[in-house]
C-alpha cells in the first residue's frame, strides 16, 4: 500500500451504498485493462520483502503497569519524512496501521533473489526497530508482539480514555476499545463504522476461555449493554469491535513471480503451507486480560471485520443480499488458481455470476475468473468523494478497494498500473514474533520454501476443504504438538528433476479421470487413488523435519534403470520419497521428505556465501526445533509465563502486574 492521501469526504455506509455497483463494475474494468496490458509481461525476477507490524508500549515501573502508547501516527509522520522527500535507497519504509499504537515497517527496497540477501533480513529488521526506538521516550518501547495481553481492559491505552457505554465510541460502539485508539486517517474509522453498519450490528468475537481451577463456571462477563449481553457466549472471552483483530500485529511476506503463471503456482502451493506456518508462529494466547484456549489470532481477526448481514450468514432468507456466504472476508483462501488445481477446489464457492461471465467473455481463464468473482461477492467498505469517477485504463483504486479488503491467507496481487512491479503473491498468516531473529527465521524459511517448490516442482495441492480443516486445527492450544494436519503424501511430481523423463513414459499407462488423481510418481503405480487419499494426517514435525522409517537409496546407472526401480517398488510397496540428480530414495508409506531436508538439499545445489549459510542454518534450526517441540512456540511460552507467575490465581486472569512482568520479560528477550 502506498502513502495514504486525503481524497475528499469519506462516505458512510448509507452514502456509499448507491455507489456499490459503480465501484464493483469499474473495479472489474480496471482489472481487465491492467490484465490485458500485463498478462504478457515477460520474465520479472524474484523480488521479495517482509512487513512487520509493531506496537508502542509504555511502562509505568512504579505501579507495575504497561499500556499501549497512542503515538503511532505521530511517529509515522517522522518515520516517513525521507520517503516524502523522495529520497532514494532508504533502509526502511513506514506505514500507519489500524491502531494508533501501531506502525508497520518494511525494507526500503525489496530484496532480490540471490542468496547473499539472506543475512540482510535480520539486520534490516534490527535497524527498523532501532529507528523507531530512537524516537521514543525512556519509558516507551517498540515491540513486535502479536496481541497486547490486556487489550480492551480499563486504561489499556496511554493516554487512557474512559468508556461509559457504547455511546462513548460512536465509530465502533465498543465497550472496551476507545475510538481514540483507531488511527485517525479517515480510512480506518470509516472501515470500522461501515463494517458495523453493513453488518447491521456490533462486531461479536467469542473466544473460548482457558478454564483453570479457579475460573468461574460458567464464566460470564458482566456487560452493561443489551447488544453485548445478547452477543456474548458463556465460557468465552467476548470482544466487540474491529480493534480486537486489526489492532493485532502480524508478519507478512510478498514475492514477485517471474510471470502470472508462476504467481498462480506460488499462490496455490503456499496455501496448504499457511496453516502449518500459523501453528508454528502462534504467539497469541491472551485476550482482553484473560487466558484463552487458542494460541493464534486468526479467528479473532476474521470475526473482527466480519461484515456479513443476517441474510448472508444464512440466519434469514435472502431478500436484500445476493448470497449466503460461508466465511468472513478475512479468512483462508477458497480456491486454487493454477491449471492442475481444479479437482482440489472442493468447497462451495459463492461467486458474482455477472462478474464471472464478464471476465470469461474477456478471455480470463476460468480459475482466475472464479477467484475474482468470488472476491467480488463483497461490497466496497470505504469510498471517498473525490475518488468516485476514475480513469479505468490508468487507475486501479476500485479494483484495489475490493481486492484489499478481502483479507485472505494468501493474496494474489496483480501489477499496479503504471509501475515496474510484476505479479506478486503475499503470504499473510504468520504471527509476529518477539525477536528480529525469529521474524527473520520465518521470513527466510518461507522464501527458501518458495525456491524449493519452484526448483523441484513440488506439488502441495490437496483438497482445499482439508486446508480449511487445518486452519481450524492450527489455532488450537499447543496445536504443534497435539494436532495432526492433512498434508499431501507425495510432493514429488513427474516434473521434479532427474530421471523424470524416463518415468514419464510409465505415466502413459494411467488415465486422469474424474475424481481420480494420478499425477505423481508413485501415483503411476497406484491407480484409482481418490482425492482424499492423496493426503494423510501428519504431525508438524513430520511436515517440517521429515520422517524416515526405513528405505533404500538407488543410484541410477546404466545397469539399474528406472524400470528396475519401479519393479522393486512394486514388489516392496515402497514409494519414491525423494530424488536428486540420479539418486532415488525409496521409503515406507508414511514417510515424508520434510521441508527442511528439502531446503537443505536445495542449498547444497546453489551458491550461498558462508555468512548467509550460517544464518540460514540457525533459522532452520529454530523452525525445526519449534516443529519437533524441542523449543516452545511464543504462544506456549507466554501461556507458561502467566500460569506459573507467583501472582496468578488460577482464575484465567492476566492482571496488570502479570502483564507488566510479561512485557518486561519480552523486552529483555528481544534485547538478548
Ligand atoms: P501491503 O500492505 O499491501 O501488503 P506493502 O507495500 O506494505 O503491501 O508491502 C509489500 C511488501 O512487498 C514489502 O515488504 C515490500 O518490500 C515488498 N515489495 C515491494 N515491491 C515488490 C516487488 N516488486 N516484488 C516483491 N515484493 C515487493
Ligand atoms: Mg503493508
Ligand atoms: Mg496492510
Ligand atoms: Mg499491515
Ligand atoms: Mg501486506
Amino acid at each position: 500500500m502506498g502513502l495514504l492521501e486525503f481524497d475528499g469526504e469519506p462516505l458512510t455506509w448509507e452514502k456509499l451504498k448507491p455507489y456499490v455497483e459503480h465501484v464493483k463494475t469499474h473495479g472489474i474494468q480496471q482489472f481487465l485493462h491492467n490484465y490485458r496490458r500485463l498478462m504478457q509481461r515477460p520474465g520479472d525476477i524474484l523480488k521479495w520483502g517482509d512487513e512487520v507490524e509493531y506496537m508502542i508500549i509504555k511502562f509505568d515501573h512504579t505501579n507495575r503497569k504497561v499500556q499501549l502508547s497512542l503515538r503511532g501516527e505521530e511517529l509515522c509522520e517522522i518515520l516517513q519524512e525521507k520517503e516524502k522527500k523522495k529520497m532514494k535507497n532508504l533502509t526502511s519504509l513506514w506505514r500507519p496501521e489500524y491502531a494508533s499504537y501501531m506502525v508497520e515497517g518494511t525494507p526500503g527496497v525489496p530484496y532480490m533473489g540471490y542468496m547473499a540477501q539472506f543475512n540482510v533480513v535480520e539486520a534490516n529488521m534490527k535497524m527498523r526497530r532501532k529507528e523507531v526506538q530512537e524516537l521514543l521516550n525512556d519509558d516507551e518501547q517498540i515491540v513486535s508482539l502479536t496481541v497486547f495481553p490486556r487489550l480492551g481492559c480499563i486504561d489499556f491505552t496511554y493516554p487512557p480514555h474512559k468508556i461509559t457505554g457504547p455511546e462513548s465510541n460512536p465509530v465502533s460502539r465498543s465497550l472496551f476499545f476507545p475510538d481514540e485508539a483507531i488511527t485517525s486517517h479517515p480510512r480506518f474509522p470509516l472501515l470500522t463504522q461501515n463494517i458495523r453498519l453493513r453488518r447491521g450490528k456490533k462486531i461479536a468475537i467469542n473466544i473460548p476461555i482457558f478454564k483453570d481451577t479457579n475460573t468461574p463456571s460458567p464464566f460470564v462477563e458482566n456487560l452493561n449493554d443489551p447488544e453485548s449481553k445478547a452477543a456474548a457466549k458463556p465460557d468465552h472471552i467476548y470482544m466487540d469491535c474491529m480493534g480486537f483483530g486489526m489492532g493485532n500485529s502480524c508478519l507478512q511476506l510478498t514475492f514477485q513471480a517471474c510471470n502470472v503463471e508462476e504467481a498462480k503456482l506460488l499462490y496455490d502451493h503456499l496455501a496448504p503451507v499457511c496453516p502449518i506456518m500459523l501453528a508454528l508462529s502462534a504467539a497469541s494466547p491472551l485476550y482482553k486480560g484473560y487466558i484463552s484456549d487458542i494460541d493464534a489470532r486468526w479467528q479473532v481477526i476474521a470475526a473482527s471485520v466480519d461484515d456479513r448481514t443476517n441474510e448472508e450468514m444464512g440466519n434469514e432468507p435472502l431478500k436484500n443480499n445476493k448470497h449466503v456466504i460461508q466465511k468472513s472476508r478475512y479468512d483462508s483462501i477458497d480456491s486454487f488458481l493454477s491449471s492442475n488445481s481444479k479437482i482440489f477446489n472442493d468447497i462451495n464457492l459463492e461467486v458474482d455470476e455477472e462478474v464471472k461471465s464478464t471476465l470469461l467473455n474477456a478471455g480470463i481463464d476460468d480459475l482466475l475468473a472464479q477467484h475474482i468473482a468470488h472476491l467480488w461477492i463483497r461490497d466496497p467498505l470505504t469510498l471517498f468523494s473525490k475518488k468516485i469517477d476514475l480513469d479505468d485504463e490508468n487507475e486501479a483504486d476500485h479494483f484495489e478497494n475490493i481486492q484489499s479488503t478481502n483479507w485472505q491467507s494468501m493474496r494474489f496481487k496483480p501489477p499496479p498500473p503504471g509501475s515496474s512491479i510484476g505479479w506478486r503473491v503475499e503470504f499473510r498468516v504468520c504471527e509476529a514474533q518477539l525477536t528480529d531473529f525469529e521474524n527473520a527465521a520465518f521470513v527466510v524459511f518461507i522464501v527458501l520454501l518458495t525456491r524449493v517448490i519452484l526448483t523441484y516442482k513440488l506439488d502441495f495441492l490437496m483438497p482445499i476443504s482439508k486446508v480449511d480443516t487445518n486452519m481450524e486445527k492450527s489455532q488450537k492450544n499447543n496445536a504443534i504438538l497435539t494436532e495432526k494436519f492433512h498434508f499431501r503424501k507425495n510432493v514429488m511430481t513427474s516434473q521434479s528433476p532427474a530421471c523424470c523423463a524416463q518415468l514419464c513414459s510409465f505415466k502413459s499407462n494411467c488415465t486422469e479421470g474424474s475424481g481420480k488423481y494420478l499425477f505423481n510418481l508413485s501415483g503411476v503405480e497406484t491407480v484409482n487413488h481418490n482425492l482424499s487419499e492423496c493426503c494423510s494426517e501428519m504431525t508438524i514435525d513430520t511436515i517440517i523435519n521429515g520422517k524416515v522409517c526405513r528405505g533404500f537409496n538407488i543410484y541410477l546407472s546404466n545397469t539399474i534403470s528406472v524400470k528396475t526401480c519401479l519393479i522393486i517398488y512394486k514388489l516392496t510397496c515402497f514409494k519414491l520419497i525423494s530424488l536428486e540428480k540420479k539418486l532415488l530414495y525409496f521409503g515406507g508409506e508414511d514417510e515424508f521428505p520434510g521441508f527442511i531436508p528439502l531446503i537443505r538439499r536445495y542449498l547444497d545445489s546453489v551458491e550461498v556465501g558462508v555468512e548467509a549459510r550460517c544464518s540460514i542454518s540457525e533459522y532452520l534450526n529454530l523452525i525445526g526445533k519449534r516443529a519437533s517441540g524441542e523449543y516452545m512456540s511464543a504462544a506456549q511460552w507466554i501461556r507458561h509465563f502467566v500460569t506459573s507467575h507467583p501472582e496468578y490465581k488460577h482464575d484465567s486472569v492476566v492482571s496488570d502486574s502479570i502483564a507488566y512482568d510479561l512485557l518486561v520479560h519480552c523486552d529483555q528477550i528481544e534485547k538478548g
